[in-house]
């Protein structure tokens, strides 16, 4: 569904991310693990180009989505942008309204006025926040908590019908029962959606990913069935970073 053959990127002339070939199937959750700086976030935003902001950047190798190439045919960055959601780890709503934070992304993909308020509604269904926010949509998005704005970061991605939705680290500046109901979300999305998670809790990884992906220095080391990644890793490395010994 998506996928990354022989990527290299480079920050000025420092290479961060190596040789990366790596697929995440449709409907399939994929846990994108490995140590603090090994190029987890700079991956994902490969993957909706995100990185097209920043001059220093240089990238080599072909992202796919399906048989589309992300950088070098006729998509937009935008169109790439809509049909690749991202969730980060601090929700970021736009200081607006409930409301316009899922209504901003509808204007710019020009989707009729008339069509948006069922669409916001549906998606805020979806993130299962609907319940907790319905009775004051005009309420700034910054005075929900912590648990509401991520579900509400996630209905912002989810209003665009995108065909995947990368997250990075949604759940480390959360509680556990927000982590809880943010896990009970991403696994419900799966039969919508191919969903890319980045994470630190290995706990995590194991409850929700259906494969596991490990990253060390920019490489891909290992990748497979979480199960497998988790109980008989094949690399050394692997094995001792999900035992914890890094
Ligand atoms: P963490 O788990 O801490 O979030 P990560 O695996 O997401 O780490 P990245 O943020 O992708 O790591 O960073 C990978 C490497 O790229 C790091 O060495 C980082 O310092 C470097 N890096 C990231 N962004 C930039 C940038 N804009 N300019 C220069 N170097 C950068
Ligand atoms: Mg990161």
């Amino acid at each position: 569904k998506l996928s990354a053959t022989n990527a290299n990127l480079w920050f000025g002339n420092k290479q961060v991310l190596k040789n990366v070939t790596v697929a995440f199937p449709q409907n399939k959750i994929t846990a994108l693990i490995g140590p603090s700086g090994c190029g987890k976030s700079t991956l994902l935003r490969c993957f909706n180009r995100m990185h097209d902001l920043s001059a220093e950047v240089r990238i080599e190798g072909e992202f796919l989505l399906e048989d589309q190439n992300l950088y070098k045919g006729k998509l937009s960055a935008t169109e790439v942008r809509r049909r690749v959601g991202m969730v980060f780890q601090q929700a970021n709503p736009f200081p607006k309204s409930i409301y316009e934070n899922i209504n901003y992304g509808l204007k710019i993909n020009n989707i009729p006025k008339d069509q948006r308020p069922g669409i916001i509604e549906n998606a805020l269904k979806e993130s299962y926040i609907w319940d907790e926010v319905k009775d004051d949509l005009q309420k700034p998005a910054t005075r929900l908590s912590g648990g509401q704005q991520q579900r509400l970061c996630i209905a912002r991605a989810v209003a665009l019908r995108p065909e995947v939705i990368l997250m990075d680290e949604p759940c480390s500046a959360l509680d556990p029962i927000s982590t809880a109901k943010i896990e009970e979300l991403i696994l419900r999305l799966k039969k919508d959606y191919t969903i890319v998670i980045v994470t630190h809790n290995m706990q995590q990884a194991q409850r929700i990913a259906d494969q596991t992906v490990f990253m060390y220095l920019g490489e891909i080391i290992e990748s497979g069935d979480t199960k497998q990644i988790f109980d008989k890793p094949a690399n050394e490395l692997t094995k001792n970073y999900v035992k914890g010994h890094f």
